[in-house]
């Protein structure tokens, strides 16, 4: 693998071992160029997902920005990193499962936000209000008096 800081084609895996959940293969890689050190991930990919948002436009699914966009909403929250990993790859599989190749940001954006309701009911509000592009604070309180709603009815 190439290395991402100075280009050196001949680098090093220094270290390769599995996630805590066994669904990746973490390997600590290594540039005897420039003396960098960065950590790819090997994981299962069963399809070529491309993610398609309303305007049309596509590009491909993303699972890093999606690791980001979780981290984000659960950030200072006791949820570790594992979890996210675990999170971002069941996303991951139900999404494969779909058996479409192009996949609207909708169906990515609702998986996000039932897996949060289910982990931590603040980072799903914040996820929600980031996601749902809340353009004044009435929709979101309006949003926030549904959510108490819902969990009534559960
Ligand atoms: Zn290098």
């Amino acid at each position: 693998m190439r290395c991402p800081f100075c280009g050196h084609l001949d680098t090093q895996v220094k270290d390769s071992r599995p996630t805590e959940d066994h669904a990746a293969i973490r390997r600590r890689r290594f540039c005897p160029e420039c003396g960098s050190r960065w950590t790819t991930f090997e994981r299962v990919q069963l399809r070529e997902l491309v993610v398609v948002k309303s305007n049309g436009d596509k590009a491909p699914f993303d699972r890093d920005k999606l690791a980001r966009s979780l981290a984000i909403a659960l950030r200072k929250r006791p949820v570790d990193e594992d979890r996210i990993e675990r999170i971002v790859n069941g996303i991951q599989r139900r999404l494969e499962a779909l058996g479409e190749n192009e996949i609207p940001t909708k169906v990515v954006g609702e998986m996000v936000m039932e897996n949060l309701r289910d982990l931590d009911m603040v980072a799903y509000v914040r996820f929600a209000s980031v996601y749902k592009n809340f353009r004044e604070a009435r929709d979101f309180e309006e949003f926030v008096e549904h959510l108490g709603e819902d969990d009534l009815a559960d």
